[in-house]
Order: C-alpha cells, then structure tokens, then sequence
C-alpha cells in the first residue's frame, strides 16, 4: 500500500524533506520564542513521529531552553534561515519532530486544532470556536 506523504523545504531550496502525513497533530505555539524564531505571532507546527520524516541537506541546530524549561532543538536553514523543525528533547515529547507546517509545499487542511501557550498570545488574536486551548504548552 502507498503511504501517502507530503513534501517541503527552506526557502532557499538547500534543505529538502519528506514526511508521511497526516500528522498526529497540528498546533499553534504562541509562545514567546515561536514568536522571536519566525518573527510572527505564532509557529504552526504539525507533530509526527520521527521515523515519519527524511531530511535531505544540512540543517543547524540552535539550542534552546522552552518557556516551559524543556530543552528544545530548533533547526534551520543556515542559508537562508528558515525554520523547519523543533525537537522537543523531554518525554514523552521527544519520540517527535515538530514541523513548521509553513514549509510544507502543499499547506491545504493544515488546521492548528490545539493553540499552546495562549497566556502569551498577541492581543489582536481571535481563537478560533471548538479549537482546544492550552494557557501553556
Ligand atoms: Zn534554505
Ligand atoms: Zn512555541
């Protein structure tokens, strides 16, 4: 049987991947470093296990320590700076990779269901009805 999977990569085009889809999850972090790391309001990220994604080209590695204390792995583009994965290295977290959805080339019903870190969300944000809310992660 055909597993279906989906395609993405940087911005650049130096780092190039391949995930089985769907996810487990789609979320959006409002965190305060998902802010700073895309220079948005929020990261949307879709959760799938590890063994679901091959990465083609070379990312680097930033370490990071979580709002909530967790030690994370953001990975990027040392080209041209894209994020596109985070590790979050606590369990049971961390049989995961973590995917900014907005590099996936075909981002069609890729819908956050759950919203994290809502304490740290922009003012202007209206959640969406029937999405679950998470005040942290
Ligand atoms: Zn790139
Ligand atoms: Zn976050």
């Amino acid at each position: 049987m055909m597993r279906e999977t989906r395609s993405g990569g940087c911005l650049c085009g130096a780092v190039r991947y391949e995930v089985a889809w769907p996810p487990l999850g789609v979320s959006a972090c409002h965190c305060t470093h998902c802010q700073k790391q895309s220079g948005s309001a929020f990261s949307i990220i879709a959760r799938v296990p590890r063994e679901a994604l091959e990465v083609t080209g070379i990312l680097t590695d930033f370490y990071d320590t979580g709002e909530s204390g967790s030690p994370v792995i953001r990975r990027f583009c040392a080209k041209c700076g894209s994020p596109l994965i985070s590790e979050i290295q606590q369990e049971p977290l961390d049989s995961f990779f973590f995917i900014k959805t907005g590099t996936l080339d075909d981002t069609s019903s890729v819908v956050p269901t759950s919203h994290w870190w809502t304490s740290r969300a922009q003012d202007w944000f209206k959640f969406p009805d029937g999405a679950v809310i998470m005040d942290r992660q």
